[in-house]
């Protein structure tokens, strides 16, 4: 019988309170972007999440744009270590050619906790959830987003996701991946499955 794996270890099963909160994460904080047409944006920054929490850096994750929907992530994230969520927007979808004043001002108190959260020292990592779109589509100034990268103490890493990432923000990130669609199923009409798309 060929041997299909290497029984090293057995079931994980360190608890997850026996992580403790790291002193010396990294020297400097880089800035990541995924961007693109294709799945697969918000799911990297959440695996990001996952493994910075599992080596006890502090998280913070501000979904820009995010509304009422029910992702399945919004349920697990405040259940991990050190990981803090923030969501803002408007329960309805934004139309960027009729973008109301309340969206504004949602994007605006999202950037502000971003800012806020980057600013404390009391995280190390900080996630932009939607905000590439959120400053593409002027829900908020891209040059605000530029003058937290600049103004951002050195150790905290950053983490913005979403299409259209605007060309300022990529000339600044030291981590560009473009996800591109090759499929989805929703272009044959397969509609977001919960667990898999929310
Ligand atoms: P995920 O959250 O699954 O990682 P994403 O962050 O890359 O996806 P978004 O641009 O935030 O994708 O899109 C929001 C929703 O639209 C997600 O539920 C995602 O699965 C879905 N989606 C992503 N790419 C496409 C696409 N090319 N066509 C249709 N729906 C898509
Ligand atoms: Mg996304």
């Amino acid at each position: 019988m060929p041997r299909l794996y290497t029984p090293v270890g057995g079931l994980l099963g360190k608890k997850l309170s026996e992580f403790k909160p790291s002193s010396q994460p990294f020297e400097r904080g880089l800035v990541q972007i995924f961007t693109g047409d294709g799945k697969g944006k918000t799911t990297a920054a959440l695996g990001t999440v996952l493994r910075a929490a599992g080596q006890g850096l502090r998280v913070f994750i501000v979904f820009f744009m995010k509304g009422d929907y029910p992702y399945g992530e919004f349920a697990t994230l405040p259940t991990l270590p050190n990981v803090t969520v923030a969501k803002y927007g408007l329960t309805s979808f934004c139309n960027p050619h009729k973008v109301k004043q309340e969206e504004k001002e949602q994007a605006k108190l999202a950037l502000d906790a971003a800012r806020e959260a980057v600013m404390s020292g009391k995280y190390d990592l900080v996630v932009m959830d939607e905000v590439n779109v959120a400053t593409s589509w002027n829900l908020i100034e891209v040059e605000d987003v530029v003058k937290l990268v600049e103004e951002k103490p050195q150790k905290v890493e950053l983490i913005f996701t979403g299409r259209y990432a605007p060309d300022k923000l990529v000339e600044l990130a030291d981590l560009v991946t473009e996800v591109r669609k090759v499929k989805h199923p929703f272009d044959k009409g397969i509609k977001a499955r919960k667990g898999i798309e929310y």
